[in-house]
């Protein structure tokens, strides 16, 4: 029996803290531990650090810091960005927001509480590599539109989403748009100006930096209501005394990532260019899904003929590899994955689906630990399903199926 490795291939699910954001935190969890709000000393000192943190981020993504809100995560900043919008320019005829059917449930179902609640919406479709049309865009404009939301990047598949040329439509109709960028931050170049966008959202732990802290960049002059009333914190935008910590862990976790950007970027790439070579070159009946060129560097997702995909990923977790079927939030649940559906991967495919996603931490080891277990795990999960035929090595039909299982009997 060969020695168990504990590999991690689900970067796009959360990532390891780094230690320099531990580091940068632990001061602001001990010593100082002021309320950024009070005028005494204690407070002024973490004010100053909650003000270089937002500074780091601004210049990030080419905003000004006064367009940083902070948010208690990715989700929190989808919702302020499409509701605080959505309630704050609500039109007397009405008013309509367009979105997509792969986006992150953050946005997805935020988008169908607004249509329970007055608003209507159109899901424009996506190809079946997961990419929006911009001209579907155009045409499901209508006169009170008042909100695009289209994604950066699929955490699923990985699809990099035209969201310039989008922005560019939209503001021919001067239409607010929002994109929830968490995936591509640090891994693909953000600009708020490049892209055009009003309003954009991140979090932290998606960047190797701490849980429950994110940013909603809000573009000077949207109209906006907060979803959270009291204080005056976040200009009045996002009551409630701040995190300070996890503020300073976000920021320098995106100093030190952004800095080494390129740098991974070209590393996990290779490493997932090898996985995703061998595992279609040495695993028949496989197929990968998402843009073969217009994707996320680490990540890959592939649909294993035969296979249910929940079997897989414990077969592979105990052999020490940690990955996913797609989206986290539905893990537990045996429910098809909704991106992959709208793709219109067929039902029997998607229930085989696996994501792998690398981060700064992986090495070649990792993909050729994984290609020493999965193509074994593969052929013994096939050979107990009764849609494998394990001497043809082929997928048999249903009909046939079933009338081999009533031979058997
Ligand atoms: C993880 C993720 C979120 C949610 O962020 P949290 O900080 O976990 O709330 C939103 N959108 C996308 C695309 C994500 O991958």
């Amino acid at each position: 029996m060969s020695k168990i490795r504990q590999v991690y291939m689900d970067n796009n699910a959360t990532t390891r803290l780094r230690p320099e954001a531990l580091e940068a935190m632990m001061p602001y969890m001990t010593v100082h531990f002021g309320n950024p709000s009070s005028v005494h000393h204690l407070g002024r000192a973490v004010r100053a650090k909650i003000s270089d943190a937002r500074d780091v981020i601004a210049a990030a993504i080419g905003a000004d810091p006064s367009e940083v809100f902070f948010t208690s995560g990715g989700t929190e900043a989808d919702n302020l960005a499409i509701k605080g919008h959505a309630w704050a320019d609500r039109k007397a005829s009405g008013s309509h927001v367009i979105t997509s059917p792969i986006e992150h449930p953050a946005v997805l179902e935020v988008c169908k509480y607004l249509a329970k609640n007055g608003y209507e919406l159109t899901q424009v479709p996506v190809d079946a590599d997961a990419m929006v049309s911009p001209e579907s865009v155009r045409e499901a404009i209508k006169e009170n539109t008042t909100l695009v939301s289209i994604m950066h990047a699929n955490n699923e598949v990985g699809t990099i989403q035209p969201v310039a040329e989008i922005t560019k439509i939209a503001k021919e109709k001067g239409i607010t748009v929002h994109t929830d960028a968490v995936q591509t931050f640090i891994k693909t170049p953000v600009n708020v100006d490049d892209l055009g966008v009003d309003l954009l959202s991140l979090s932290s732990h998606k960047v190797n930096g701490p849980k429950g802290i994110g940013v909603l960049y809000i573009r000077k002059g949207t109209k906006m209501h907060p979803l959270a009333h009291g204080g005056h914190h976040e200009r009045g935008l996002r009551a409630g005394t701040e995190n300070v910590a996890g503020i300073i862990g976000f920021a320098k976790s995106v100093e030190v990532g952004l800095a080494e950007m390129e740098k991974t970027g070209a590393h996990v790439k290779k490493l997932r260019d090898e996985l995703e070579r061998r595992i279609l070159a040495e695993i028949p009946h496989t197929k990968l899904n998402g843009h073969p060129e217009k994707r996320l560097p680490g990540t890959v997702n592939i649909s294993f003929k035969c296979i249910e995909g929940e079997a897989l990923l414990i077969n592979m977790d105990m052999s020490g590899m940690a990955i996913s079927t797609g989206s986290a939030c539905s893990s537990g649940s045996l429910d098809p994955s909704h991106v992959l559906i709208a793709m219109g991967i067929p039902h029997e495919i998607i229930h085989g689906s696996l994501r792998f996603s690398f981060g700064h931490e992986n090495v070649m080891d990792d993909v050729d630990y994984a290609m020493t277990h999965l193509p074994r795990i593969i052929t013994n999960l096939r050979n107990i399903s009764p849609l494998w035929d394990p001497e043809e090595l082929r997928v048999v039909s249903l009909e046939e199926a079933q009338s081999n299982a009533k031979v058997g009997h």
